[in-house]
């Protein structure tokens, strides 16, 4: 499936790191940094839990 925003930046809530994720993940993804869940698997976009920083176009 297309869409225009593959990948986000977001902004860890706890350390404010900014780490690039999939906008689809299929498992949580957590900070590099301090392990921090920044978002949640749902089927289709992720629910994230940190900041939203922009979208990154393939
Ligand atoms: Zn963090």
């Amino acid at each position: 499936m297309r869409g225009p925003s593959p990948f986000w930046v977001v902004k860890c809530p706890d350390c404010s790191t900014e780490q690039t994720v999939f906008s689809r993940p299929a498992t949580v993804v957590n900070c590099g940094v301090c392990g921090a869940t920044l978002a949640t698997p749902t089927g289709g976009l992720a629910k994230l839990r940190g900041e939203l920083v922009r979208s990154l176009t393939g």
